[in-house]
């Protein structure tokens, strides 16, 4: 695609970094029929083409965002579907994170979507505060259809679906701290505490802890750790998803020095996709470019972690396995396999939901603050998810799980929790 930017404006990296990607885009279009936003709006500039058109209009004529370039972008997931797709190599992801960046910057949101954005990156990220407001909505909940009636109170209505009737309790697995490996040790790996996925699901960093642990690996659980900055950092917030990033590099960092670290294990994909993101995000930032770069060549999901410790088969039990991939381990990570070859090793039958690539709906925030569409996204893929008839099924994300279970009654799993089970751990409660 032929870019009129001026010198002036190159001189931005940021603009210099996006003029990069838009010059690889020719227009082609392959990446709308793999767009979940085209594929259920059937609206160009709701495509990853029509919106890269209204990012290059808007960077190039130097424009403030206005409500229609804000409309679309927003209306994306960052699936990130269109660049597993795009022949042509686009950058999608960091085009569309300097769009998001740009309209925080030069657009004025209107009154209950900023009130809900602020919420929403005020409590987050934080367990302790969301812990909180959990609690604090089994209250709002007999008004959850009311506030959906009105379109601005619409994501508070969502928020309060979304909310789990019943907390489990805090797990020891989420404090700092470390677990030795059970005999010789073979490696020493630090785990991502996370924000909403301990509050929500202790019991995956639980089951990650207890099966590395048993087969011989040292897993540290660094104190000073914060969220990922994911969160944020999708909706243009970047000075504070920058902030997260940085606390965690010298947190990551001090444990390399510690006592080294044959990697930094992430169990929830859609913080893995940021944090191996973290070199790029801090590239500008000279203290930090290199340090960064070193923690996200030491991210790796559990999986791909699990499959460099040649795991035995077991045998068969007798139980499918519907493996849904998280958009931000198949398209942000590029993970396809591993998964998959794991459950199988640990004895489970495993099945292949048909439209995989397509999005649940879940996507961060998304599922609050664009419920319509969500829900939309949520019923095609819980329909496609339940035609395999599966026992259980398995995912490596957070949000895809808390998204999925409240529309089907088919116990949904982390990954992880199903290998530890398979290898001598513990069955998950939610199948005893
Ligand atoms: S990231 Fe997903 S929703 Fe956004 S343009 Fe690409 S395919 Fe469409
Ligand atoms: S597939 Fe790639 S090159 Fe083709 S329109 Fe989409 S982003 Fe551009």
């Amino acid at each position: 695609m032929q870019t009129n930017f001026t010198a002036e404006q190159l001189a931005d990296p940021h603009v210099a970094t996006s003029e990069k990607i838009l010059r690889k885009c020719v227009h082609c279009g392959f990446c709308t029929a793999t767009c979940p936003t085209y594929v259920t709006l059937g609206n160009e500039l709701d495509s990853p083409r029509g919106r890269i058109y209204l990012i290059k209009d808007m960077l190039e004529n130097g424009r403030p965002a206005d409500a229609e370039v804000v409309t679309h972008i927003d209306r994306c997931l960052s699936c990130l579907s269109c660049t597993t797709t795009c022949p042509s190599g686009v950058d999608y992801m960091h085009l569309v994170d300097h769009a998001r960046m740009h309209i925080e910057a030069t657009y004025k949101r209107p009154f209950w979507n900023r009130l809900t954005r602020n919420i929403l990156a005020a409590v987050l990220p934080y367990p302790g505060r969301f812990r909180l407001a959990l609690k604090a909505a089994a209250f709002g909940r007999p008004f959850a259809g009311l506030l959906k009636r009105f379109k601005p109170l619409e994501p508070f209505g969502a928020m309060l679906d979304l909310a789990p009737r019943a907390l489990p309790k805090a797990s020891a697995s989420a404090r700092p701290g470390t677990h030795p490996a059970a005999g010789p040790r073979r490696g020493r790996v630090a785990i991502l505490s996370g924000c909403a996925q301990p509050v929500l699901k202790p019991e995956i960093n639980a089951a990650t802890i207890r099966l590395l642990t048993r087969l011989g690996v040292e897993v540290v659980a660094p104190a000073g750790e914060v969220c990922c900055g994911s969160l944020v950092h999708h909706m243009g917030r970047e000075e504070q998803a920058l902030e997260a990033a940085r606390r965690n590099v010298d947190v990551w960092l001090g444990e390399v020095e510690k006592g080294g670290l044959d990697a930094i294990i992430i169990t929830a994909s859609g913080c893995g996709t940021t944090i191996k993101d973290y070199g790029f995000m801090l590239r500008l930032d000279p203290a930090y470019a290199d340090k960064a770069a070193r923690v996200s060549a030491l991210a790796k999901d559990i999986t791909e972690y699990l499959a460099t410790l040649d795991l035995p088969q077991q045998e068969a039990r007798g139980v499918t396995v519907a493996y849904h991939s998280a958009c931000s381990m198949q398209h942000g990570q590029k993970i396809t396999m591993a998964p998959k070859t794991l459950l199988k090793k640990a004895g489970f039958a495993v099945r292949d939901p048909a439209e995989g690539h397509l999005c649940c709906g879940s996507a961060g925030t998304y599922n609050i603050l664009q419920p319509e569409i969500s829900g939309k996204l949520k019923a095609r893929k819980v329909k496609n998810i339940e035609a395999t008839k599966p026992d259980i099924i398995a995912t490596g994300n957070i949000g895809c799980i808390t998204q999925i279970a409240t529309g089907t009654a088919i116990p949904i799993l982390h990954t992880v929790e199903l290998i530890d089970w398979a290898y001598g751990g513990m069955k998950p409660a939610v199948l005893s």
